[in-house]
């Protein structure tokens, strides 16, 4: 079959990857270059944790499974999964951590209770002795901007594959025509659209209707990610507490969260120097004894369909129809799951029951998409 995949994100690298090793002619089509947008700004936790309904849980879960047995195989230096600790001391945060860990139990989901001092043994951060303390032994963290790099370039050893970089400008749904901004027309048997934050408008160009949150500063798009050097920093997978998340970026670096701070992220606007110290404030009381150093504060864009879940599936049920939609949040952790269960049901043309919530149709017939609220507290993403 002569596919093409449109965006090479996560989402779209993975796709096209499962496609071609299925036996299928891959075009795969971006605008800037792989990896362009949300991929590389990304806090990168790997993990099925705070996911409802419990048939979103189903898909992270296959996509936590996947990064443990087929990605950590493959391509080892692109995932860490040592585990992630969560501790909270503030009232209503021990709250939720108790209920997010009673539920994750009862859906099998390794999480157990430790102690401050077994943590000390997990972790550099330092943990009160009064505080709630979490462990998540499957969970971790990845560098999806690696893999995606990585696979982009095993992919270009094969003949029946290629990479354009030039915008899409134009899709024809029933034949599968795909316009770019050069000029140039191209035509597959099946188009997989993959392009992130663009989906609205890209889609919009096949006449599909695919709402994503709103671009406002104070929803859920925006967030701030903190890049700290921080030589020898001993941290080995993430670890979320009350005012901050931080996880390895490699050896020598931490990348921060600070989801009560995101409100003011605004990607026209360089942030404010006092978001910065507020970053640094937070780390060295975590980590009094790691010297720390700010790099960078930039604002991610999150990637999330308008109602919070995924999309995945046929554009819609027109037997002539051509177009493929993949976009969803969490898509580090999805990603890569959801290349090869996609590349399955295009190859097999079984339906996937997992998928059956997350069709893009369901906002052709949705009245209203309801509101997705801002992640703000620990656990969210
Ligand atoms: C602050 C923050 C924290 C996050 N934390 C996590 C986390 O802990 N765990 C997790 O799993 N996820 C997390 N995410 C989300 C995750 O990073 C994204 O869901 C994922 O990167 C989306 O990948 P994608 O391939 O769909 O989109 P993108 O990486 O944005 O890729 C889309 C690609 O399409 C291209 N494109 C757009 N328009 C066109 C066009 N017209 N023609 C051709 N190409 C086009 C773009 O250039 C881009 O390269 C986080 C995101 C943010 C911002």
């Amino acid at each position: 079959m002569k596919t093409i995949v449109v965006g090479a994100g996560i989402v779209g690298v993975s796709v096209a990857y499962s496609l071609l090793n299925r036996g299928h002619e891959v075009t795969l089509v971006e605008a800037e270059e792989v990896a362009a947008g949300t991929t590389s700004t990304s806090y990168a936790w790997i993990n099925s944790h705070k996911k409802h309904p419990e048939s979103y849980h189903a898909l992270n879960y296959e996509g936590l499974k996947h990064w443990t047995h087929v990605v950590s195989a493959q391509h080892p230096e692109t995932v860490l999964l040592h585990g992630h600790v969560e501790f909270a001391v503030d009232h209503g945060h021990r709250t939720t951590l108790r209920q997010r860990l009673e539920r994750l139990q009862s859906l099998d989901y390794a999480a157990r209770w430790i102690t401050p001092e077994e943590a000390a043994q997990l972790t550099p951060v330092q943990v009160p002795q009064d505080a709630l303390v979490a462990l998540f032994p499957w969970e971790g963290h990845a560098y999806p901007q690696q893999l995606a790099a990585s696979r982009v370039a095993e992919m270009r050893r094969s003949p029946d594959f290629s990479l354009i970089i030039d915008p899409v400008t134009a899709i024809t749904r029933a034949e599968g025509r795909v316009g770019l901004r050069s000029g140039t027309q191209l035509q597959g048997d099946v188009v997989v659209l993959a392009v992130g934050n663009s989906t609205t408008e890209v889609a919009a160009k096949a006449g599909i209707q695919l709402p994503m949150v709103p671009k406002e500063v104070g929803g859920a798009a925006f967030g701030y990610l903190a890049y700290v050097r921080a030589p020898d920093h001993g941290l080995q997978g993430p670890v979320t507490s009350d005012h901050l998340n931080l996880r390895p970026n490699g050896e020598n670096g931490l990348i921060l969260q600070a989801l009560d701070l995101d409100a003011t992220a605004d990607p026209a606007l360089t942030p404010a120097p006092e978001i910065a110290e507020e970053f640094i404030d937070r780390l060295q009381a975590l980590l009094p004894a790691v010297s720390t150093e700010l790099e960078e504060v930039r604002v991610g864009h999150r990637v999330i369909p308008g109602d919070g879940l995924t999309v995945a599936g046929p554009a819609t049920e027109e037997p002539e129809n051509r177009l493929w939609i993949a976009v969803t949040h969490s898509g580090v952790v999805l990603g890569p799951w959801l290349g090869e269960a996609l590349a399955e049901e295009i190859s097999t043309e079984q339906a996937n029951p997992l998928f059956r919530d997350f069709r893009p149709t369901r906002f052709a017939s949705a009245e209203q998409t309801p509101a997705y609220a801002a992640p703000r507290n620990p656990g969210d993403q």
